[in-house]
């Protein structure tokens, strides 16, 4: 099969990843075979080339947000059949065993394991997955690209949003508008709750605007109203946290949805974080990825992708590191 894979991680200017012919993999015990047709590129993957996140295997074969169709099953399968459509996200493993996973938080496993990090993802043709990491999608009514982002970037908003915990009449707060935030919002809005976006880029504001943000502000000239019942904050950006604390009224929730950020100073306790409660997302659970899955058969997740063929993943991964690209997702479509 043709996969991209990472040997030695170095800048993504220097070309980390490599096309090369690997040998299928063999679907064993409790796994399936997916024959990937979409993938989706994520900021994580290039964190994973670059080296800002620990190599786990080498080769490593990236990627988290996969569609694809079951082609082969292990011999104790009992979840998915052959020819199923289906999808795999972030989670690809974790002990089973543990407090934290007898009680549907396998997000916090100490073992948890990483699709396309720990694990062989799906910047290639084929992929073997632990069946109950892999999610049925059957008929839902979007294009296989269309349904990628749905893995990362949609499971990752739909957890956020579950640790926001907002209501009907209720008003969030977005800082930064990706992939993530576009998710939350159109999720949000459906739950009758307003939405407030501070992010970088005009395009982006106007992308929010036109989705149903009630305001739109620019993080550097623009102060987000005050009084918020919730705020998630996308930028790895201490700044960013301390800011969305004092925009929330006491008795707040603020999610971090980061996976990484600076050391941040509280200069006002009194006013900026007495009373407020301070989330970290924490990696996704099945449940969320399911949770997204559902929704995405309610309500319209459908964002703008560009699609790109398995040659040009190298460079498209460039551009959604240096996030230069109009559409909100990049994701690969196998032939
Ligand atoms: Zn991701
Ligand atoms: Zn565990």
């Amino acid at each position: 099969m043709r996969a991209w894979i990472v040997e030695e991680q170095r800048p993504i200017a220097e070309r980390p990843l490599r096309f090369v012919d690997l040998p299928a993999p063999v679907a064993e015990g409790t796994q399936v075979r997916i024959r990937v047709v979409a993938c989706g590129l994520c900021r994580t993957d290039g964190h994973i080339a670059e080296g800002d996140l620990p190599l786990h295997r080498r080769p490593t074969i990236p990627g988290h947000q996969v569609v694809g169709v079951v082609d082969q099953v292990g011999a104790q399968v009992t979840m998915h059949q052959v020819g199923s459509r289906v999808g795999v996200a972030w989670i690809g493993g974790a002990c089973g065993s543990c407090r934290e996973c007898r009680s549907d938080r396998e997000n916090y496993c100490p073992q948890f394991q990483g699709t396309g990090w720990h694990l062989a993802g799906g910047y290639a043709e084929y992929m073997a997955v632990e069946e109950r990491y892999v999610y049925s999608l059957g008929d839902l009514a979007m294009e296989d690209a269309q349904a990628a982002p749905l893995m990362c970037p949609g499971t990752t908003g739909y957890a956020a949003l579950r640790m926001a915990g907002v209501d009907r009449g209720d008003r969030l707060g977005l800082f930064g508008f990706g992939p993530t935030a576009f998710y939350v919002l159109r999720m949000a809005r459906s739950l009758g709750v307003e939405v407030l976006v501070s992010t970088r880029g005009q395009a982006r504001r106007e992308l929010a605007v036109k989705e149903g943000a009630s305001w739109a502000g620019s993080t550097d000239r623009d102060r987000i109203p005050d009084g918020l019942d919730a705020a998630i904050v996308f930028p790895a950006a201490g700044s960013l946290a301390e800011r969305a604390l004092a925009a929330v009224r006491p008795g707040g929730v603020v999610v971090s949805a980061a996976i990484a950020m600076p050391g941040f100073e509280i200069r006002d306790y009194r006013s900026n974080f007495w009373g407020r409660d301070f989330r970290t997302l924490y990696n996704v659970r099945p449940t969320d990825a399911q949770g997204v899955i559902r929704q995405a058969r309610s309500i319209d997740l459908a964002m703008p992708v560009r699609v790109i063929q398995p040659e040009q993943v190298q460079e498209a991964l460039q551009r959604v590191l240096a996030g230069d690209q109009p559409e909100l997702a990049t994701v690969v479509r196998w032939p």
